[in-house]
């Protein structure tokens, strides 16, 4: 069960179309698990529907919540121009958000996955979002991450499995985040793989002499996670 979601401030921010996209493609993710949010940024939509209304009377589209999500499956999504303001009340059929997997190409195998050591390979997906960076992480199960620690706000959507960390258990669904000078260690649990959304304002910093110690050698860098 979906414990953990955006704040009020995330959704109306999303409602409004104000987020930068690659935060508001993990609330649009989140939307597709948890009908309460759904409905909350629905209110919200109708609040602003009703505003416009006002001010201009002769408005014949009320813009509701299900000829929205009409204008998205019928149009191509466009994140480059414009966020997503709503999202499908269902997953894909594969149990993935659709507009991840529509970010994705259709497919998140089709992405160019980076494997870092045994436990973790990662996905960096474009967003058309300049401000902020957006990946897929794929743990393995029982497996845990480097520890790192945060220079900005990070956002975790997961969208399948589950993790712990010191300070919880996350399952799918859930819409963490972590601000700047938070430390941790997310270890995926046992039974399957953990697979994110993940949306950085700037690149982690790993606590790992290891990762630190491969970067000459692989290389890695996907457009500022440095390792
Ligand atoms: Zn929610």
């Amino acid at each position: 069960m979906v414990s953990f979601h955006p704040d009020s401030k995330f959704l109306t921010d999303f409602a409004a179309g104000s987020l930068a996209l690659s935060e508001a493609v993990c609330v649009a993710a989140h939307l597709e698990f948890c009908g309460k949010c759904r409905a909350h940024v629905q209110q919200l939509s109708d609040v602003a529907a009703q505003m416009m209304a006002r001010l201009e009377p002769v408005v014949e589209d009320d813009d509701g919540f299900d000829s929205l999500m009409q204008r998205i499956d019928a149009a191509e999504l466009a994140p480059q121009v414009s966020a997503p303001r709503v999202t499908r009340p269902a997953l894909a059929s594969s149990g993935i958000p659709y507009v991840v997997e529509k970010l994705a190409g259709g497919s998140l195998q089709a992405l160019n996955w980076v494997k870092l050591g045994g436990s973790l390979r990662i996905a960096p997906m474009d967003v058309g979002c300049s401000r902020r960076q957006t990946a897929i992480y794929d743990i393995k199960a029982g497996r845990p991450m480097p520890e790192h620690e945060h220079r900005g706000e990070e956002i975790t959507v997961l969208l399948k499995g589950s993790f712990s960390d010191a300070d919880g258990k996350y399952v799918r669904g859930d819409f963490v985040v972590r601000h700047a000078g938070e430390r941790h260690q997310p270890t995926a649990t046992l039974d399957t793989d953990c697979i994110c959304l993940v949306s950085l304002e700037q690149p982690v910093k790993p606590s790992s002499w290891w990762y630190r110690l491969m970067e000459p050698f692989v290389q890695y860098r996907l457009s500022g996670f440095n390792y």
